[in-house]
């Protein structure tokens, strides 16, 4: 792994906060120049937050079963998705490879970081071309430093086999990230099962979608303990404050109710999915195994204007390659889905 690092990064001396400095328990804390009086009585808000998020991780190993010295905790995913580029990939230099349509942000953050983005579209049933990842993977070019593979995808829907993610693995050389936002939606498995056989396998999890704290903005790298290292060193010293490290150690304590909701949130799911399906200006409703439905329309920029003047805001994705007319639904409450039902049934052209 430390050959594919930026060099910039691999002689990183990381900065070092108090809290790096001090873990114990003490009275009197004079060490990071905060202000000793909290005005607001919010948790100890006048302090700095844990740089590490040491409970937190402890707590995701015992509900998540993710081990503590294999995770980092990213201010959402999308930081740690920063992260990775600016950790791997040398500006004007070095590239990702993407499949779209997915995630929108990895092509934004390679933009950002001057980073080029190489594209292998999926097939229009929305499977990888493994043919071409496969090529890819023969002909091992150094500067091709990350793969990333959004399973279950946005805004697709499906997920990956496990057996895909495999030979992936086994054949792209560099770094392969599994974005895993909405695998708690799926019953395909977690690439995590492959971590320990595959070093150059770095998951990705998210607080944002079935945990439902998309506002705390909390998001998990799951990888080797040297790449979670070297992203402790590189990362903002205090990237996750401190009540959103509370709220995600809180929602793992609620995680029977949350298992709960999820088992709801699919049922769901498959209700709508039927029912879309069966309106006239739906042409079809794919599987899903995340937290919405693509849903194929005979006009989406006209259903997503109607839906919109009637306060319903979907995700018009018709601009996505192999994606004409369609409409991301987020499954929301019963009542939520019900009223776009009724509205798509009463849309007429
Ligand atoms: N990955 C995927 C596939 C997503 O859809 C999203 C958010 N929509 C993210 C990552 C970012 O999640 P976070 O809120 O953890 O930054």
């Amino acid at each position: 792994m430390k050959e594919l690092l930026r060099n910039n990064i691999r002689n990183l001396v990381p900065y070092s906060c108090a809290r790096d400095e001090f873990s114990g328990d003490a009275d009197v804390y004079l060490d990071a120049n905060e202000n000793w009086r909290d005005f607001i009585h919010l948790d100890s808000i006048n302090r700095y937050p844990d740089p590490l998020c040491s409970a937190l991780r402890k707590k995701i190993e015992e509900v998540m079963l993710l081990p503590f010295e294999n995770t980092v905790i990213g201010n959402g995913s999308d930081e740690i998705i920063d992260n990775l580029v600016r950790m791997f990939c040398n500006p004007g230099k070095d590239s990702i490879v993407l499949f779209p349509p997915s995630y929108g942000a990895y092509k934004v953050f390679a933009d950002v970081n001057n980073v080029g983005a190489i594209e292998i579209p999926l097939l229009p049933n929305f499977d990888l071309d493994m043919a071409a990842i496969k090529k890819l993977g023969t002909e091992n070019d150094p500067t091709k430093k990350l793969l990333f593979c959004c399973s279950p995808n946005n805004p697709t829907g499906n997920a990956y086999s496990l057996d895909t993610i495999e030979e992936i693995c086994q054949s792209f050389k560099n770094i392969v990230v599994v974005d895993e936002a909405y695998v708690d939606f799926s019953d395909k498995g977690s690439a995590v099962s492959l971590l320990s056989q595959y070093p150059n396998l770095v998951v990705l999890r998210t607080f944002s979608k079935c945990w439902a704290l998309a506002g705390a903005r909390v998001g998990i790298l799951v990888a080797s303990s040297e790449i979670c290292q070297t992203m402790r060193a590189m990362k903002y010293p205090y990237n996750v404050g401190l009540p959103s490290q509370k709220a995600a150690f809180h929602a793992l304590c609620e995680a029977k109710a949350v298992r709960k909701e999820l088992q709801n949130i699919k049922r769901v799911r498959t209700l709508y999915r039927e029912k879309f399906q069966s309106l006239a200006c739906v042409t079809n409703v794919y599987p899903s195994d995340a937290n919405f439905l693509l849903v194929k329309t005979v006009d989406a920029n006209a259903i997503w204007h109607y839906l919109t003047k009637k306060k319903i805001i979907v995700r018009n994705r018709t601009n996505q390659r192999h994606c004409e007319n369609c409409l991301r639904i987020a499954i929301g409450s019963e009542e939520e889905c019900r009223k776009v039902y009724e509205a798509l049934a009463s849309w007429r052209k």
